[in-house]
């Protein structure tokens, strides 16, 4: 392709060998693309909700709308904007990944019909995004506020529950939404309203059960003391944090020692002692009560590190060595000499955990002194649990972060939905343009999320859905929504389960803008198939 500009200066592309290329426009384009972008919803759409069915796809399975996509090879263009789709709303909200392609879906279901009733996908766009409007305020005013404090952490750990719900882990979900709330809390600025999760890390190994998942007011780091007698419990640790080798220097090669005298054996040992016994007097002199180190140390060395009474730990990586200097606010060290008592870091417990019978040991460097840094720590049966916990682990942090960012929420089981949907269908009838189909349009495609979640749930969707919609008009009751766990009561509140208004105002936005965005493309450039 080229660009070339012709005697006025605009600008235009030349395409080279342009019959080798197959090309759609107009209609045909559009067409195309929606049905391309209906094809990636229509494959999340079973997965929505509580009782959404699970994919497997050749790597591990997931239930998550952002992994599902994530791991799928596409390589449609229109399926990839899904794809991004998804992914913005998991990097923005963290929730809400599989409704918003479910409703960009049904958007361009809608939008398909117009399209074949001849109107111009402009004026689709333009109907959207005042549809698309209006819902996003009338949220707003059906929005409620969610209250919570520090000393009443219950219905954050309910909320996170909820996130939970239909995810693998679901078996653990009080424990873990637990976790997620007080690492949330643990890093969370409430007087700016702000919560830095990337100081929440989130880390995991096999072995040990679900239910074994801790949270650690600190760091992990994968090592143990270097001699099995050494305390296990170190409390207002100070840590000496070295690059220099415990040890005593070895001769070079090239030198010779010859020992040929039991006397001259023993200087040598003496001396060799001395020289060790003094660096563990340099530490204990500055006044560490632990030493990390990047290099090892012998048996010897060890064992005396052990009588002397100072703990040490042994090959501790680089990047580790950094991140526990950082976090205990102490210096690394390059030589003994530069040792001194303000290089220390400090923190307030590290405690060596053993699992099980497992030779598996790990330290944890907890109550850090210059950090507020937690590390969420994940044990499950296999790999694939693990990483299926850590991606469920995150919506739970993020909804905990979206609730103390802004502590408005909407009611899920497609409540919102079906409010937003009778707002939109009544607005509609304010404008008297080709508009008003397209608004008409985009209430009958927020209607398809509680169909959705009906179907997925086993229920009639069309009678479900139109007796829920007829109850939320009857009682002007916004909180009416899919029962889908079957607990006896249409009310959301009763059941707990809401959204946060961010994530489900995101959730529309972003659908509405991948939809526009699809209806304006009206030529498709291909190379042919040879
Ligand atoms: P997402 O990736 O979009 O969060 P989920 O599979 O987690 O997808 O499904 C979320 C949808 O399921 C939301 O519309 C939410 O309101 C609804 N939902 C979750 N739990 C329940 C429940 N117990 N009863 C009814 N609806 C629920």
């Amino acid at each position: 392709m080229a660009l070339a500009f012709d005697e006025f200066g605009r600008p235009f592309i030349l395409l080279r060998q342009q019959e080798e290329k197959s090309r759609l426009r107009g209609l045909d384009a559009q067409k195309a693309n929606v049905s391309a972008g209906k094809a990636v919803a229509r494959i999340l759409r079973t997965s929505l909700g509580p009782k959404g069915m699970d994919k497997m796809l050749q790597s591990p399975d997931a239930n998550d709308g952002a992994t599902i996509l994530e791991q799928m090879d596409v390589d449609n263009q229109i399926a990839k904007l899904m794809v991004e789709l998804s992914r913005s709303q998991d990097y923005e909200i963290g929730d809400g990944t599989t409704g918003v392609v479910v409703m960009a879906g049904s958007l361009l279901e809608q939008a398909e019909k117009l399209l074949e009733r001849g109107i111009h996908p402009i004026r689709i766009a333009e109907g959207y995004e005042m549809a698309s409007r209006i819902a996003v305020e009338h949220l707003e005013r059906i929005a409620q506020k969610f209250e919570f404090g520090l000393n009443d952490l219950e219905p954050l750990v309910q909320t996170c529950m909820t996130t939970l719900n239909s995810k693998m882990v679901n078996r653990c979900k009080r424990r873990l939404a637990e976790i997620a709330v007080k690492a949330v809390l643990a890093v969370a600025d409430l007087e700016r309203k702000d919560v830095n999760l990337d100081l929440i890390k989130v880390e995991g190994k096999v072995g040990g059960r679900l239910e074994d998942t801790e949270l650690i007011y600190g760091i992990t780091v994968d090592k143990d003391m270097s001699h099995p007698q050494m305390p296990k419990r170190i409390e207002n640790a100070k840590i000496a944090i070295l690059t220099c080798p415990f040890e005593p220097p070895k001769p070079k090669t090239k030198h010779k020692v010859d020992i040929d005298t039991v006397e001259k054996f023993q200087t040598l040992r003496q001396q060799e002692q001395k020289y060790f016994d003094d660096m563990v007097q340099k530490c204990k002199d500055v006044g560490a009560t632990l030493v990390i180190c990047q290099w090892g140390f012998d048996d010897e060395a060890n064992h005396l590190l052990m009588h002397r009474n100072l703990p040490a730990v042994r090959w501790v990586g680089g990047v580790e060595l950094e991140l526990i200097a950082i976090a205990t606010g102490g210096r690394i060290v390059p030589r003994f000499q530069e040792l001194t008592p303000e290089k220390l870091g400090k923190a307030g417990l590290v405690r060596e955990k053993s699992f099980g019978t497992t030779q598996d040991r790990m330290l944890y460097i907890e109550h850090c002194a210059n950090s507020r840094a937690v590390t969420i720590f994940i044990r499950g049966g296999n790999k694939m649990m693990i990483e299926e916990t850590k991606r469920s682990i995150h919506d739970a942090l993020c909804v905990a972060r979206n609730l103390i960012r802004n502590n408005s929420i909407v009611y899920g089981g497609g409540a919102a939905e079906i409010a937003c949907s009778i707002a939109v269908d009544a607005a509609a009838d304010r404008y008297p343009g080709v508009e008003q189909y397209a608004i008409r349009a985009f209430a009958d495609a927020l209607d398809a999320i509680p169909m959705a979640l009906a179907e997925n749930s086993g229920l009639q969707p069309i009678e479900t859905l139109s007796a829920v919609k007829n109850q939320q008009i009857r009682e002007n009751n916004p909180n009416c929504g899919i029962d889908c766990n079957d607990v006896g009561t249409n009310d959301m509140r009763e059941q707990n389960v809401f959204e946060t208004l961010i994530g489900k105002q995101q959730q529309i936005l972003l659908a509405t803008q991948v939809v526009k965005m699809i209806l304006k493309i009206d030529d498709v450039i291909s190379p042919s198939e040879y």
